[in-house]
């Protein structure tokens, strides 16, 4: 599976990435590709599908800005539900939601890729990605519409910090309270008030009431402090610190002086405030104000006055990225005039400001050339293209092979050997080519007609694959696949592919027979007795699971464990193992399944029905009746012996807290967290994990 290191799919990163930033970046990369797949082809997959959605999703929660725009979104979203899918939003919502007292400083910033549309022409790749040049057109544009004859304007730009937002509504001198992007309320009455309560409002006395729109920033020096000591050095950047140290339940004091705020705007009886133009002392104010310039364009002249604004943002740019103590990621271009303001008003819908943008730092490009375009069978035995290039070192690290995604993109980019291409790196490197990569003329790449491994003719279903069910690349993808959904861990692509290439793996319920084949597998290079034994072991180890983890992982296109979680409420396992094609019409009486995806589902149990017999001698279905006679939660400690004791006894662990929970087990000594404020409230008793061992007579720890 070259190139599948590479390649991380939209699930693993809903669930593994918790940085923003990195999220962003991700996304950003893949979101218009992903999208266009979806336009072209429709929904392949709807778990990944639903992963996708999930986590432009979770950027918005995160306050981060979605590189898809909201009708993209919806149009994703159409295609997904379209496809059978259940609906997303709300999902990922906290539920009680803030409230916001001052909702203009709620929102984000509009982006700019680019400045002059010369430089968008230039290097564009993503048609939606504008300038600030065509930003200023269209509000000259809108000036005209409403009789202000347009001229001379100024701009503001200022330091795009790359912080965490935080709107706070401040009375008398005292916070009332912190709300972040993702509208999530701090919680003045808890633990964050620590925080709070640093702060000092001398100096903003112009107002009883007034709400502040801050930025919280570590800086770079207090960063490296902070990850050494709490954050094991694993921290990437300085944001990842200020987002663990706001969404920490209970921040130690210490850890709340390597945070800084920057105040970007104020809001004084629905009218903006100007920041006081001084240093607010004691801490936890920025010490140090932004970098920002002011520049004049004409809107009659842009073209010509554009060149200004250019000249400005790069020497502002280096400025910052000199001398900046704290992480910025762009500039903020704001139109001052506040008669020009308020004739463009605002998006409440959107929750943007009309008359400011936001032109974002480009991520590291360095050139290269291509050398070689592998295509490759994956395990949906779908054709994947992974360019190889040049090496190039970027961030420490040397990249020579670039995922290049769908075939629509490989035919975009239509490449050649030698072709001179622009690598972007941030955490999963990109391609892009542009007009300054010269080309080779060289004949380019064509992609394949036969399928690389087994010969069959490819063919669209409805993405460029190979469909012969016997080909080895979709065996071993289908293998591969179906340890990744089952979560056995330790059968890498690599053992599964010797283990294929030996005869030893012809189909998945080979795996549960692999104690059988243990002279065989020590016959192979590299294979000893403790690797035989891991292997056997790793797929022992998951001797029962849910019906639909079971079905989901079977690699039937249109459906995972979800889909099947679904269908399971309404028809028996026993019974939906025996569907045939009569039997379509009862699955599109579930809502949200289409025919199309009820006749896919069904033809692939169909093919898939004898395998899962033979998996089911060894593998046991987790029966979803099981009686359990009371629930406990655990808030800041786990202890699995303890957990299969309590199974034992019919009482059922979990990480979930609701009112349904019988009772709270705490780490011991601790007294503070989110669960415990909310088992007090609810009248739940909270016992300490010593005192439950006692309480249900667990004696092995
Ligand atoms: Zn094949």
């Amino acid at each position: 599976m070259i190139g599948a290191d590479n390649i991380m799919r939209f699930k693993d990163l809903f669930e593994k990435i918790n940085n923003p930033v990195q999220l962003e970046a991700e996304m950003n990369n893949a979101a218009y590709p992903y999208l266009e797949e979806l336009r072209h082809h429709g929904v392949d997959n709807l778990e990944e599908c639903k992963y996708f959605l999930l986590c432009l999703d979770k950027l918005y929660q995160l306050g981060r800005i979605s590189p898809l725009r909201d009708p993209e979104y919806d149009e994703a979203l159409d295609i997904y539900l379209d496809a059978g899918g259940e609906m997303i939003r709300g999902d990922m919502s906290s539920g009680d939601k803030a409230v916001h007292v001052y909702p203009s400083l709620k929102g984000t910033i509009k982006k700019v890729h680019y400045i002059s549309e010369e430089e968008r022409k230039k290097r564009s790749n993503v048609p939606t990605h504008k300038s600030l040049e065509q930003w200023l057109q269209s509000v000259r544009t809108e000036l005209l519409d409403n009789g202000y004859k347009p001229g001379e304007i100024e701009l503001g730009l200022y330091t795009k910090y790359d912080g965490l937002s935080l709107i706070l509504e401040v009375e008398n001198g005292k916070i009332k309270s912190a709300i972040t992007r993702g509208d999530k309320d701090l919680g003045m009455g808890q633990n964050k008030s620590k925080l709070f309560r640093r702060i000092n409002f001398e100096g903003f006395d112009f107002a009883k009431k007034f709400g502040l729109k801050c930025e919280a920033l570590v800086s770079y020096e207090n960063f490296k402090k902070y990850n050494k000591k709490f954050g094991n050095g694993e921290l990437v950047d300085p944001r990842s610190a200020a987002t663990a140290i706001l969404n920490s339940d209970n921040p130690a004091l210490e850890e709340l002086t390597y945070l800084t705020l920057m105040p970007l705007m104020i809001i004084v009886d629905g009218v903006e405030y100007p920041i006081p133009n001084k240093h607010i002392d004691p801490f936890p104010w920025a010490e140090e104000f932004q970098y920002g310039a002011r520049v004049r364009v004409d809107l009659n002249h842009l073209k010509g006055s554009i060149v200004a604004v250019e000249e400005t943002i790069k020497f502002l740019t280096d400025e910052i990225k000199e001398h900046l103590a704290y992480p910025a990621d762009g500039i903020v271009i704001r139109i001052e005039d506040p008669e020009i303001k308020s004739i463009l008003g605002r998006n409440e819908a959107e929750c943007i400001n009309n008359w400011e943008r936001a032109y974002k730092f480009p991520p590291e490009t360095k050139k290269s050339k291509v050398v070689d375009i592998v295509q490759e069978i994956g395990s949906m035995g779908k054709l994947s293209f992974v360019a190889v290039v040049k090496p190039v070192t970027m961030k420490n690290k040397v990249i020579q092979r670039v995922s290049l995604g769908s075939l629509a993109r490989f035919m975009e980019l239509n490449l050649a050997p030698d072709d001179e291409v622009l690598v972007q790196y941030d955490i999963i490197p990109y391609l892009t080519v542009d007009s300054t990569c010269k080309r080779s003329g060289n004949k380019p790449f064509e992609y394949l007609k036969v399928c690389p491994d087994c010969g069959e003719p490819l063919m669209f279903f409805p993405e460029l694959g190979c469909m012969n069910p016997n080909c080895p690349s979709r065996i071993i993808g289908k293998i591969s696949n179906y340890c990744s959904k089952m979560n056995i861990y330790g059968v890498a692509d690599g053992i599964i592919t010797t283990l294929y290439h030996k005869g030893i793996l012809n189909r998945i319920s080979d795996l549960y027979k692999l104690e059988d084949n243990y002279e065989k597998m020590l016959e192979i290079e590299g294979f000893g007795k403790k690797k035989a034994n891991n292997i056997i072991e790793a797929v022992n180890k998951v001797d029962s699971v849910d019906p639909y983890t079971l079905l989901g992982s079977m690699g039937i296109q249109s459906a995972g464990r979800r889909m099947f979680q679904r269908i399971l409420k309404k028809i028996p396992f026993g019974d939906l193992i025996e569907f045939t094609v009569d039997d379509v019409p009862k699955l599109c009486n579930i809502e949200g399944i289409k025919f199309k995806t009820a006749r896919k589902i069904v033809e692939g149990l169909m093919e898939n029905r004898k395998e899962l017999e033979r998996i089911l001698k060894y593998v046991k279905l987790n029966s979803n009746d099981k009686k359990y006679k009371m629930t406990v939660c655990f808030t800041k400690v786990r202890n699995h012996k303890f957990e299969e004791f309590l199974d034992k006894m019919g009482i059922k662990s979990t990480d979930t807290f609701t009112k349904d929970v019988d009772m709270l087990i705490a780490a011991p000594g601790v007294t503070k967290s989110s669960k415990i404020d909310k088992a007090a409230k609810w009248g739940i008793p909270i016992m300490s994990i010593n005192e439950a061992y006692v309480h249900f007579g667990y004696s092995e720890y």
